[in-house]
């Protein structure tokens, strides 16, 4: 396994506990729009055993164009010993990238797509939604809806509207209200419904969008094909 280790290039605060750190690409690393790597901090592998509470999956927020690789995470108050230390690197800092893999890619298969995400989640769609933006194809609308409870909405640059590309936004700031416009979108029999979140919320997405007749193929998660069952209440062998 390629373990490519790289220099944070640029830190942005997003919010007070939103952070997106910009790493340099490291030669030979390639991803695709709906990315996640795995994201490593110094000493991960210098034991016998990699040290998991050094590593944690962490989506791609960004495009291989802007030359950075871009991962955005929220780091509370009381939180992992992952984030504390994540929260003290600065720019020049080295991190390890390891394993890419794209469960959410922009399908283009003639479909509406529905992005359905939660708070940090949106950073998984963001380079969904510049690679439809770049080019709609076989992709007659997108349309993202997101709920964060802050009301402080991220990459709204990117997450506009625009009218000519069939792209709508809609952010909000409440589970009532996200729930009341899943109910809403779920009317579409042919659309494909992205879901990113904390496993219970893709359990509240997914039993919300079956209960108005969403099909189980008609659902993407960012989720390995053999652990999705798990979510349709399948047995799951390993
Ligand atoms: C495919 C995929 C993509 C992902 N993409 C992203 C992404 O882009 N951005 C992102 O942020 N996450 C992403 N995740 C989730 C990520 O891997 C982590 O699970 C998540 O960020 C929480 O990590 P953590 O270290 O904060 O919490 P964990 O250690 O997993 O603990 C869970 C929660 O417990 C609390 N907690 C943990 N330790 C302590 C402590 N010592 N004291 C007090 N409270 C504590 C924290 O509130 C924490 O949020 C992704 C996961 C997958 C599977």
């Amino acid at each position: 396994m390629a373990i490519y280790w790289t220099k944070i290039n640029k830190i942005v605060e997003e919010t007070a506990e939103i952070k997106t750190f910009y790493v340099d690409v490291p030669e030979g690393f390639t991803w695709e729009n709906g990315a996640h790597t795995h994201l490593a901090l110094k000493g991960f592998n210098e034991g016998e055993t990699p040290n998991k509470s050094l590593v944690r999956h962490m989506s791609i927020c960004t495009l291989p164009e802007e030359n950075a690789v871009g991962i955005t995470t929220r780091i509370k108050e009381q939180c992992s010993e992952f984030k504390a230390i994540l929260n003290t690197l600065s720019v020049g800092d080295e991190v390890a990238l390891f394993k890419i893999h794209s469960n959410v890619p922009l399908k283009r298969d003639n479909k509406n797509i529905y992005l359905l995400s939660s708070g940090v989640g949106i950073a998984t769609f963001r380079p969904v939604v510049l690679t439809y933006l770049q080019n709609q194809q076989d992709v007659p609308r997108v349309h993202a809806l997101n709920v964060d409870s802050s009301g402080q909405y991220l990459f709204t640059d990117v997450f506009t509207a625009d009218a000519d590309k069939n792209f709508t936004v809609q952010y909000v700031n409440s589970r009532t209200d996200y729930y009341a416009e899943v109910h809403k979108l779920a009317g579409d029999a042919n659309g494909l419904y992205y879901v990113v979140g904390s496993d219970e919320f893709l359990h509240e997405n997914i039993a919300l969008l079956m209960d108005n007749g969403v099909t189980r193929e008609q659902i993407v998660l960012d989720k390995r094909e053999r652990f999705i069952g798990r979510f349709f209440g399948e047995e799951v062998t390993m």
